[in-house]
């Protein structure tokens, strides 16, 4: 089934699971979208450790955890009703919703 080209479905603020990587089954919202790169980051998802340079003679720097963008495809809009789903459309005259594929719930 082809997909319109390359059409970016997930939001900010989206609650999506992780359905690979070390991370998969963690669920969190999408703090922020990398459209060009077609990633997401995913709030206390693929933490990762980044040494923080000295910013000040009292501050002494060291290891900050952050969240890593993780790619799109990664990553599932979770449904309140039946979970991790795929994003279909509903047409309502001339305005699109985003629904779950399996419940068509409003998503
Ligand atoms: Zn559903």
């Amino acid at each position: 089934m082809a997909e319109a080209a390359h059409k970016f479905k997930l939001k900010k603020e989206d609650t999506v699971q992780i359905i690979a990587g070390k991370d998969k089954g963690k669920r969190g919202k999408i703090l922020k979208i990398l459209r060009d790169k077609d990633r997401v980051v995913v709030e206390g998802a693929n933490i990762v450790k980044k040494a923080q340079k000295r910013r000040s003679q009292q501050d002494r720097g060291g290891i900050v955890e952050v969240e890593a963008a993780l790619h799109s495809s990664n990553v599932q809009i979770v449904c309140k009703k039946c979970g991790p789903t795929r994003i279909g459309y509903k047409l309502d005259g001339d305005k699109k919703t985003r629904v779950c594929r399996k419940c068509g719930e409003a998503l």
